[in-house]
């Protein structure tokens, strides 16, 4: 079976919510036709704007984070509940600037993914190597740790609604983009480990996206590559021409 591309905008901290009111109704006519799912993970002050913006469109709302607590004593965190609330339907989880800069790491990613599963929220887990890791040879290990560790627990049934984002840190909002062939090869390898983790037929359905500096003059390419099956777009996700350029890569 054919997996569904699904693009998805990573606005991460931009967007008041006069301007996600803009981006997103400019945004509706030029992607009503698509044939790939289309989300935006939004800012948490937008979603509540973005949901009903995006009511009876293609358009799914997702967030950027989720606690790994349901609920207490965790100043400044949003919990699954909270988002569910609003209507959100994904949430990315690990993405590189959470690990680089506030401290996120396999375990807290797995702790997000299964209270984010637990309420229903489909996560777009992200993995990737950083420069020196790459030239160091390491991108196989460390991708299958991130991998490893942060799938760990997971139920083959909820692999179902897990997505996964590959992306190279020395990609992300860099303007370099790993060529189709760097992608595609630690994308099938990414496929290779959620075989080993659960079995073949199940990896086959799992949708992987590539993410970093992914847009209009290079989305082509990197979709025609057979385990690619969407991207995570940070830069070219905040104006919709580009936007939804890559979201219709097939037009
Ligand atoms: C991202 O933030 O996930 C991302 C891929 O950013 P950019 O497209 O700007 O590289």
């Amino acid at each position: 079976m054919a997996r569904k591309p699904i693009i998805a905008g990573n606005w991460k901290m931009n967007m008041t919510r006069a301007e996600a009111t803009a981006l997103i109704e400019a945004l509706k006519p030029l992607v009503k036709d698509a044939t790939s799912d289309v989300v935006i993970c939004v800012p948490y002050t937008d979603i509540d704007v973005a949901v009903k913006l995006c009511a009876g469109s293609n358009i799914k709302v997702g967030a950027e984070n989720v606690a790994w607590a349901e609920k207490g004593a965790f100043t400044g965190e949003i919990s699954a509940d909270m988002l569910a609330e609003l209507g959100t339907e994904y949430v990315i989880i690990g993405h590189s600037e959470r690990r680089q800069y506030f401290g996120e790491t396999d375990a807290t990613v797995n702790a997000r993914l299964k209270t984010a599963l637990g309420k229903g929220l489909k996560p777009i887990v992200c993995v990737g190597e950083t420069l020196d890791q790459r030239e160091k040879n390491r991108t196989k290990t460390v991708i299958r740790k991130q991998v490893q560790l942060g799938l760990e627990g997971i139920s083959a049934e909820d692999m179902a609604s897990v997505i996964i984002a590959y992306e190279p840190v020395w990609a992300i909002g860099t303007g370099k983009t790993a060529t189709s062939e760097q992608a595609e090869e630690t994308i099938k390898f990414i496929r290779g480990v959620i075989a080993k983790m659960f079995d073949r037929k199940l990896a086959n359905k799992v949708r992987i996206q590539y993410g970093g500096s992914m847009n209009p003059k290079n989305v082509k390419e990197l979709m025609a590559m057979p385990d690619i099956d969407g991207g995570l777009i940070g830069g070219a996700s905040l104006k919709a021409p580009d936007f939804s350029q890559v979201v219709n890569f097939d037009k």
